[in-house]
């Protein structure tokens, strides 16, 4: 039988905003120590902003940023909701597709159009940019820009600079989990440069980016093989497999509908700050019954 304490615990959860998967969970989220956060929608709001455009030689500034926005117009992701944004008039897609934590295809206008991690686009599609164009890339994510390099019918078109906001309690959370004893990582998709500008606003000394969805998994699969009990939080398609593998999967309101699926608990408001609380919850409640 599930001791009332548990399901007291539960019940508290959910006024605060803290929806629990079942009772059990409160156990598995006291016994946490090292805490995995995704960047992009978890430490950040997800609402981002197109910056600079580097168009290749030869390619209008303006042709690049509307072939970018028509195939993004097939995606949910943040770096996709902020070039669609950015583009005024009505662009279109066809045979889109997405590849998570990479980028997306679609043929617009007769040409098949991908946009992506500019790395994606050199292995994946052979499209490349000059050395040149290469430098100038670079240094929008040397300023922390995530970068969206765009490839039309085989030729690199260009990279779009998109950044990215920390959600305004993202550092006071990770301050007060440290306070928990928790160990603070932050994982993501993104380039060094735009991961490094987020860790040293929220105070966080552990970063792995650059990786990819199955990279996130392993990242855990890591931790838990050092005798880390792991929390991750996260809110994308791409979080799913890490949210389902660590021992408490904890998903941000808002999210996809892989993520919360994939999770113990969904903090409902997105808010790192619920986060803390949860965890303070468990330890509390499992407190009363000891
Ligand atoms: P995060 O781990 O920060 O949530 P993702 O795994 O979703 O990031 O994405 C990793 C990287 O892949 C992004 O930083 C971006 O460069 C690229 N990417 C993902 N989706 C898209 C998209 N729709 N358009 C362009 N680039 C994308
Ligand atoms: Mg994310």
């Amino acid at each position: 039988a599930t001791p009332t304490a548990l399901l007291v615990g539960t019940g508290r959860g959910s006024q605060l905003g803290i929806l629990i998967r079942g009772p059990q969970v409160l156990e598995q989220t006291r016994r946490v120590d090292t805490i995995v956060l995704d960047k992009t929608g978890t430490v950040t709001t997800g609402r981002m902003a197109v910056g600079e455009v580097r168009p290749a030689t030869g390619i209008h500034p303006d042709d690049l940023l509307r072939t970018a926005a028509a195939v993004e117009s097939g995606s949910e992701h943040p770096v996709a909701r902020a070039i669609v944004d950015a583009v005024h008039a009505a662009v279109s897609v066809d045979t889109f597709s997405s590849h998570a934590g990479f980028g997306v295809q679609g043929i617009v206008d007769g040409a098949l159009v991908v946009a992506g991690r500019p790395a994606w686009l050199a292995e994946e599609w052979s499209i490349r940019p000059t050395d040149a164009e290469r430098v100038d890339a670079a240094s929008l994510a040397a300023g922390g820009a995530t970068v969206v390099a765009v490839g039309r019918d085989g030729v690199y078109l260009g990279a779009i600079a998109v950044a990215d906001t920390v959600k305004p309690t993202s550092a006071a959370a990770i301050e007060k989990l440290r306070d928990l004893g928790l160990r603070p990582v932050l994982l993501t998709g993104d380039n060094d440069g735009a991961a490094a500008r987020v860790a040293a606003e929220v105070g966080i000394d552990e970063v792995h980016a650059g990786v990819t969805p199955a990279g996130k998994l392993d990242a855990i699969r890591a931790l838990q093989a050092e005798g880390r009990v792991v929390a991750m939080v996260g809110d994308g398609v791409n979080d799913a497999a890490a949210l389902a593998a660590a021992d408490l999967g904890l998903a941000m309101g808002g999210g996809t509908d892989a993520a919360i699926a994939a999770s113990d608990i969904t903090v409902v408001s997105g808010d790192l700050l619920i986060v803390v609380d949860a965890i303070r919850l468990a330890r509390r409640t499992l407190g009363t019954i000891k």
